[in-house]
């Protein structure tokens, strides 16, 4: 492959400063030219993981120092990397798309900020902002919320506090987790139109939409491979149901129906969080 930046042309100095740069997120041509540009001239490379970064300058044939950089990194780095930055170029990279968006260069911006170092960042891929766009899910107002806890208690009350923002969510998910992330989603948002953005960029990319409940049936014992986005709709205008709409609809699917089938019932016809409608539903079988 031609390189893009041939190591032979002269690259002019870049002006000290804290560059950050956006890098493909799967796709390699997804590397803007002054993205590759400012990677050949810089002095100084900060990089989530040096031998990832490694083969994205291979790619370009650029050979610039790396320095292995995290926010948890040992304190006197990022003193290094901010007085370096200001007298000279240094690039900030992640692995992969923007670099502080679940990535490390929150602290060190904070820092060079603080020490008056100029900084410039290189706008490019992003995961969160590319699964928006394939979603077809409204984007006038959205929320990017990481990646879940992994534990069921601690996702559980993640969710219920983004219960009642009223906007597109976006999270990031790994495939081992992603079906039981969506069924604790259904549960804690009801029961919301979403999408799971799979590869983005990639050969096997794929925009799989539906409602949380369907789309967590069908990942249930599927977990897919890759690298995955879910987004998921705002909460629906409407008002939602009242007390008595809730008991009304509770009664009439108990009379016959199971307390699950009830439950599951009702919550996807009023579009209510499950957990409101199986607590209404126990307190309604006891006779309350
Ligand atoms: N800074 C990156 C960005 O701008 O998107 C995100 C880094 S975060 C550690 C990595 C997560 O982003 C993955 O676990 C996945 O959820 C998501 N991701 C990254 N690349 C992706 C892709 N090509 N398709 C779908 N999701 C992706």
């Amino acid at each position: 492959m031609t390189p893009l930046i041939p190591t032979s042309d002269p690259v002019p100095d870049l002006p000290p400063g804290l560059y950050i740069v956006a890098t493909p997120i799967g796709n390699l041509g997804d590397l803007s030219p002054r993205a590759a540009a400012t990677l050949a001239g810089v002095r100084l490379i900060a990089a989530e993981d040096s031998r990832v970064t490694a083969k994205l300058l291979a790619h370009i044939g650029v050979k610039v120092p790396m320095q292995a950089y995290h926010d948890h990194s040992a304190d006197t780095l990022r003193p290094m990397l901010v007085a370096r930055a200001l007298r000279e170029a240094v690039a900030l990279v992640s692995d992969a798309g923007t670099p502080l968006i679940s990535d490390p260069g929150f602290k060190l911006v904070r820092d060079a900020r603080a020490a008056g170092v100029n900084i410039v960042t290189l706008p490019g891929p992003c995961a969160a902002v590319a699964a928006l766009t394939l979603a077809g899910l409204p984007t006038d107002r959205f929320l990017f919320a990481g990646f879940l806890p992994a534990k069921a208690g601690a996702r559980a009350t993640a969710i219920a506090e983004l219960a009642g923002i009223r906007a597109t969510l976006v999270l990031y998910e790994s495939g081992p987790r992603l079906g039981a992330s969506l069924a604790a989603l259904a549960d804690g948002l009801g029961d919301r139109p979403a999408a799971v953005a799979r590869e983005i960029s990639k050969r096997f990319e794929e925009c799989v939409t539906g409602s949380l409940s369907e789309l967590a049936a069908r990942y249930a014992d599927a977990p897919p491979r890759g690298e995955i986005v879910i987004t998921i709709g705002p909460p629906p205008e409407a008002a939602p149901a009242d007390a008595d709409t809730l008991d009304a609809a509770l009664v009439a699917a108990l009379d016959g129906g199971t307390l699950k089938t009830a439950v599951a019932d009702v919550t996807k016809a009023l579009g209510l969080p499950r957990a409101t409608v199986y607590a209404r539903a126990l307190a309604l079988k006891a006779g309350a």
